[in-house]
């Protein structure tokens, strides 16, 4: 229902477009022309429709006014982005529909109410009806690329990448600004076709992603993950290092893969002299390394088992668990028995609780994801690489 405030504002509409008539009809007076036609009457029986909260009345009443008042025009605009602001989407679809149905509007005119009742829809979730208006306006000189903005976030919402890349290409060509965001609606196509058994197709889409850094790095996943399914772990292990080289943050990710490759070709002594070379690189390649063995519950080869030792008696809270002098003077098989119980409590610990989390809108997630699915941002998802010991007492 609409609140007080809506009359307040409605009112105010009302009282603004009658003082603007009587501004004109004095001043007009005061040059000595012919004065204009009489008050119409119906600002003053809309005004009292609308302190008396009669908002069915007022409406009809104001569809009627804009037959027959080109002035009322921006009323009736603010007073359907008031109602659908307040959440009363039907009346604005209403008061813009009636607009539409004017047959004198000129062309910038038109587009506007359309672009109107196309955000009502929006509101009301009418997503196709809210697609076909805004399409109709995509060569809009005006409202066109509001038009498209708002098309390409109704095919972001539907994963319709086809239509989302052409909604994008045409946005590139108006404002001449390359925009990331098309890698990553091939790489979705790619993603897509892989999981659908059609590898050369998602080959194709992947020539594509390449166009930005961020989408050349998740084609390359993508690309490991297909040589992987075809048993090319040669090339597969190739992709997944470059990804680890460029990008550690992938690690709890990649960590599995890289094993699963490794093994497949029997080359375990390999996997521990590549994991050596790159802790040799920097001290955080060995935490990440660790939390990626925690996370995945890996066991071998017995540099992991290491990682985690070292991560446990330099962690802040870990080391302060435990008595890290009794600890290390334990017999090697009670040690190794004793990390494998905290490595077990500290994965359950990070399974239970957000692994993931935007940089742009704080939106937290237990899996790796590139589309926010709150902010709409594309790749602003981190790996938290905590554990968050507070659940142990929630
Ligand atoms: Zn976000």
């Amino acid at each position: 229902m609409p609140t007080e405030a809506t009359f307040i504002l409605a009112g105010l509409f009302i009282v603004a477009a009658g003082l603007g008539w009587l501004f004109a009809r004095y001043s007009v007076r005061n040059h000595g022309e012919p004065p204009p036609p009489p008050v119409n009457a119906d600002y003053l029986r809309g005004l009292n429709f609308v302190l008396n909260r009669q908002t069915d009345d007022a409406l009809e009443l104001f569809m009627r006014m804009a037959k027959v008042d080109d002035d009322t025009l921006e009323t009736h605009f603010a007073l359907g982005h008031l109602f659908r602001r307040r959440g009363e989407v039907e009346r604005a679809i209403r008061v813009h529909q009636n607009l539409l149905a004017r047959p004198n509007l000129n062309e910038s005119q038109r587009h506007q109410a359309l672009f109107s009742l196309a955000q009502d829809y929006l509101g009301a979730g009418l997503f196709d009806r809210a697609e076909k208006l805004f399409s109709e306006l995509r060569g809009s000189p005006t409202l066109g690329q509001a038009a498209l903005e708002n098309l390409v976030d109704i095919y972001e919402r539907e994963s319709d990448w086809t239509k989302a890349i052409e909604a994008h290409r045409e946005l590139e060509v108006m404002t001449g600004e390359k925009s990331s965001q098309v890698a990553h609606y091939y790489c979705e196509l790619a993603e897509r076709a892989r999981l659908s058994g059609n590898l050369d197709l998602a080959r194709q889409y992947l020539k594509s992603s390449v166009r930005s850094e961020t989408g050349a790095f998740r084609g390359t996943l993508i690309r490991a993950a297909i040589a992987q399914e075809e048993e090319d772990f040669a090339q597969a292990l190739r992709l997944y290092e470059q990804v680890l080289e460029t990008d550690q943050r992938l690690m709890v990710e990649v960590l599995p893969q890289l094993v699963a490759c490794y093994e497949a070709t029997n080359r375990q002594q390999e996997l521990e002299r590549y994991l050596e070379r790159l802790i040799a690189k920097g001290d955080d390649v060995k935490k990440n390394l660790a939390f990626a063995v925690i996370i995945n519950g890996l066991t071998a080869p017995p540099i992991f088992r290491d990682c985690v030792e070292a991560f446990i008696l330099q962690h802040d809270v870990i080391a302060t668990l435990i008595d890290t002098v009794h600890f290390s003077e334990l017999p090697q098989a009670n040690r190794e028995q004793a990390i494998l119980r905290i490595t077990r409590g500290l994965r359950q610990l990070a399974l239970s609780s957000a692994r993931y989390r935007c940089t742009s809108c704080g939106y937290s997630t237990q899996r790796l994801i590139w589309h926010c699915p709150s902010c709409k941002a594309w790749e602003t998802i981190r790996p938290i690489q905590a554990f968050q010991f507070e659940r142990l007492v929630a």
